[in-house]
């Protein structure tokens, strides 16, 4: 298939609807036999007009388009918006500006923002399914670089506030897997064990420290615990890979002062968590906007979940 290297390019690529369902069905179909979504059968047409296949199998709703399935399926909006919208999101590395979306895809900035913001959220929990196998979780405080202040300032926050001026962080982390990384209104046992009932799998091998909060998750996982009182490592039980991921994500905060509000943290650590989860690849543009988009299509069932727990209301409006 034909690559390109900018939106300009991928705008006018997916002008094409011939070019928006080859690249769709090369992610959905990769042996080139489209199956019904709702019943896997093979024996269905393709019908020209109302770009649509039909399914013979005799269910209702035998008519699915390329978007049935896909985080797509419920917008109005076509795939010559939104294929050239998730490029924009997946490779603006300052950050997504919603007039300059709309000026390109000729969509008023209202749609320009939901559509980024949809697409961002898509690809936050990226990948959707739950982490599983053997799991690590623990939390970090970021910003408010005590080293970057005017030293009466650094003074009196150090002696004073403590970490306040910090925002907690907390990370769930595959072994040989992906990280999930979100901000956390604190370290309490509620907002701990949510996110961990959230990303985790019941029954999955998990490592924390001995941070009271994670008292109680021993119900539903395979839970041990390192005390770092005692040692940082006990056989599997250890929490050296999220250790390993901290010092990078603080590595590359290193020298800057990075404002503490949590919208612009957020995308830091987006970033970085989408970088560390496809670290060891060399990838440009094209490919990286090719694997979010293998990532948001087939989600369908996680999706609905999302839609009906965390999807923010007016997103349903794209
Ligand atoms: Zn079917």
């Amino acid at each position: 298939m034909e690559s390109f290297k900018t939106l300009r390019e991928a705008i006018i690529h997916f002008a094409d609807y011939e070019n928006c369902k080859s690249l769709m069905m090369k992610l959905r179909w990769p042996d080139g036999k489209v199956k019904c979504p709702h019943c896997g059968s093979e024996k269905v047409t393709w019908l020209e007009k109302p770009r649509v296949w039909k399914c013979y199998t005799g269910h209702s709703q035998p008519k699915f388009s390329l978007k049935t399935g896909t985080i797509f399926e419920d917008s109005p909006l076509g795939l010559d918006k939104w294929l050239p919208a998730l490029w924009l999101v997946v490779n603006c590395k300052n950050g997504i500006s919603s007039c300059e979306l709309a000026r390109d895809l000729g969509v008023t900035q209202k749609t320009g923002w939901f559509m980024a913001h949809r697409l961002r959220y898509a690809l936050k929990d990226g990948g959707f399914a739950l982490l599983s196998g053997e799991v690590e979780a623990d939390e970090t405080f970021i910003g408010g670089k005590a080293r970057n202040m005017h030293l009466s300032k650094r003074q009196r926050r150090i002696t004073g506030t403590g970490p306040k001026d910090k925002t907690a962080v907390m990370g769930i982390l595959e072994r040989g897997g992906k990280v999930r990384v979100s901000v956390i209104p604190n370290r309490r046992k509620k907002a701990l064990q949510a996110e961990v009932r959230k990303h985790v799998e019941a029954g999955t091998a998990l490592y924390t420290d001995a941070l009271m909060s994670y008292d109680g998750l021993a119900q539903d996982y395979a839970h041990q615990v390192i005390d770092h009182a005692v040692q940082y490592v006990d056989g599997r039980v250890h929490t050296n890979g999220l250790e390993n991921f901290w010092s990078l994500l603080k590595r590359g905060l290193n020298g800057t002062y990075v404002s503490v509000e949590p919208f612009h943290l957020f995308r830091y650590l987006d970033e970085q968590t989408f970088r560390y989860n496809n670290r060891g690849k060399e990838m440009n543009d094209f490919d990286r906007f090719e694997l979010a988009l293998s990532q948001i299509t087939g989600k369908r069932l996680t999706y609905e979940h999302l839609t009906g727990k965390d999807r923010e209301p007016d997103t349903a409006l794209i």
